[in-house]
């Protein structure tokens, strides 16, 4: 169900405690990423990845938590290769920004933190390594919000919600004298601060292709935000090219995620994250639809590579 969906990406400086706090996230939610077979990756090429506006989101994963869905959306970490950071935030409603209590804000963070406010996403900052000796979290806090001002924030992002966290132990806190034995104040914090995504349920099925994959049994596939609407596997879908020409096509297989896992779906609601094979000819920034009522999204600049603002 779409209100119970939330979708995020996580912006940390290399080291900062990314992977342990979604590892952490993970086994909280009944998941261990080690036991996750591997081969069930279906994109998993890096060589692809290098290919000009084409990125495997085979970092995408969800956590199902207290019947909440969190997909967390792989975000590239600094430089912003043909609008794929744009591209990527589009199809979140809110942004983690993890920071080391320690070492603050990295300026390599900056990039997609100001692409994140640019496009009107509130975030959530995550002060991380709370037990680290020196750990300085509240004057950290402070060189964020000098950080969001730099920025040009505004009002309601400034007003960002904080939360603390020992990502290695598995906790977080909402304030830093409060007692905790795991990540419930995160958990409840994504539930509560992040809004489920938009997007109309009853209205023909539309999907933005956000990125491309490959698989030598699938063939291409392609991941993207489920707008409207609701898609079904081995149903007959229009593709919307960038050219405006219309391709019909089936959908072989629907592909979710499961934490790390990738699985099959039946079905996926307005609002999910998804990928889709049986389309060979598909490409980043057109539009799935419902057959019947083929209309193209608005589509996302795929722009010259860009330098970041290291
Ligand atoms: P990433 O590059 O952002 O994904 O960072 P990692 O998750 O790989 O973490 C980098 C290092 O910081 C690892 O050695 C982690 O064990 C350590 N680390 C992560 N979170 C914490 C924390 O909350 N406290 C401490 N003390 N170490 C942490």
């Amino acid at each position: 169900m779409q209100q119970n969906i939330r979708n995020i990406a996580i912006i940390a400086h290399v080291d900062h405690g990314k992977t342990t706090l979604v590892d952490a996230m993970l086994k909280q939610s009944g998941v261990f990423r080690e036991n996750q077979a591997v081969a069930e990756r279906v994109m998993d090429n890096n060589d692809l990845e290098k290919e000009r506006g084409i990125t495997i989101l085979s970092k995408n994963l969800s956590i199902h938590r207290n019947g909440l869905k969190i997909n967390v959306v792989d975000t590239p970490g600094h430089a912003d290769f043909g609008g794929e950071v744009e591209r990527v935030l589009k199809m979140v409603d809110c942004v983690l920004l993890l920071v080391d209590a320690f070492d603050g804000p990295m300026p390599q963070t900056r990039f997609v933190l100001k692409k994140s406010l640019d496009l009107g996403l509130k975030p959530i900052v995550v002060i991380n390594k709370i037990d680290r000796p020196g750990s300085r979290p509240e004057q950290v806090v402070d060189m964020v919000f000098d950080l969001f001002c730099e920025l040009n924030a505004n009002e309601d992002q400034l007003d960002f919600p904080i939360i603390y966290t020992n990502a290695k132990a598995g906790i977080a806190k909402a304030e830093l004298n409060e007692e905790s034995a795991d990540l419930e104040p995160l958990f409840s914090l994504i539930q509560d601060k992040v809004s489920p995504p938009s997007g109309n349920p009853e209205a023909p099925f539309q999907m933005l292709v956000t990125s491309i994959g490959y698989n030598d049994y699938l063939g291409r596939i392609a991941t993207g935000k489920v707008v409207n609407g609701v898609v079904r596997t081995g149903q007959t879908i229009a593709l919307v090219k960038r050219d405006g020409k219309i391709e019909k096509g089936r959908i072989s297989k629907l592909i979710g995620y499961q934490g790390v896992a990738q699985v099959e779906l039946d079905d996926a609601p307005a609002g999910d994250i998804v990928s889709i094979a049986g389309f060979e000819e598909v490409g980043i920034g057109e539009t799935f639809a419902d057959e019947s009522c083929p209309e193209a999204l608005p589509s996302i600049a795929i722009d010259e590579p860009t330098l970041s603002m290291n």
